[in-house]
């Protein structure tokens, strides 16, 4: 009786490994799976270093960003999108001539993107791409979803399109909320070492807010960085 139960004991055994390396096989392989696409929402750090990120330029505002930036020596990140670097060409050359990094923010940023197939998502970051491309010269590896849209058709177009997917840990609502000092008060909350800030090159409210922003963590000892050195990532493909 005693060695029929070992001998079950080991078949369960042995069926339950089998079963574990079926389902490690197939999340590795098959394409459907969301195994391997990663957002990267934060940095791992523990000095006081922090990302600042603009999304939805360029527009006229975008230079007013820049004047900001610039006076307080600071770099950032643009996620651009394809129409609008089409309507505001020189806008777009100042942002990178400045020094700071440019990432895909799809082309149209289409309010349905969301219901998209992955043929029509992969279309979007590819032309945009392409529009980035032209005036910087080089391809941007960095990508954030517009509404920051995760889906399992968004999972499947990033893996033929091999981005980086960024997302945030500090959202400012700044499209949303009016109150500047209610905006500067919850993204100062949530200042931790290594966090993303999300910000819109929208609005002339998110210009004063970023100065005040900049002020802060001026006084909280915190350096600003490019994302690429925030996530140890490169930005661009060559
Ligand atoms: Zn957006």
């Amino acid at each position: 009786m005693d060695s029929f139960f070992r001998e079950v004991n080991g078949w369960i055994y042995f069926l339950g490994l089998l079963i574990w390396l079926m389902i490690t096989i197939w999340g590795s392989f098959d394409i459907r799976s969301n195994y391997f696409v990663k957002t990267y929402c934060k940095g791992k750090t523990v000095g006081k270093t922090i990302a600042i990120t603009f999304d939805d330029g360029p527009t006229p505002i975008t230079k007013e960003v820049l004047n900001v930036l610039r006076k307080y020596n600071v770099k950032a990140t643009f996620f651009c999108i394809g129409t609008q670097i089409e309507e505001h060409q020189d806008i777009f050359n100042a942002i990178f001539e400045e020094g700071h990094l440019i990432g895909n923010h799809s082309y149209s940023h289409d309010k349905k993107i969301g219901f998209f197939s992955t043929k029509k998502v992969v279309s979007e970051i590819q032309k945009n791409d392409l529009v980035i491309e032209k005036y910087l010269g080089k391809k941007t590896l960095l990508f954030r979803p517009p509404f920051g849209v995760t889906n399992p058709r968004f999972e499947r177009a990033i893996k033929q399109t091999k981005h980086f997917v960024i997302g945030w840990n500090n959202r400012s609502l700044d499209t949303i909320m009016d109150d500047e000092n209610k905006i500067l008060k919850r993204i100062s909350k949530k200042i931790m070492p290594g966090g993303i800030i999300l910000l819109h090159d929208t609005s002339a409210k998110t210009v004063r807010v970023l100065e005040q922003l900049l002020l802060f963590l001026k006084t909280e000892n915190y350096t600003v960085t490019p994302l690429d050195e925030l996530l140890k990532i490169k930005a661009y493909e060559n």
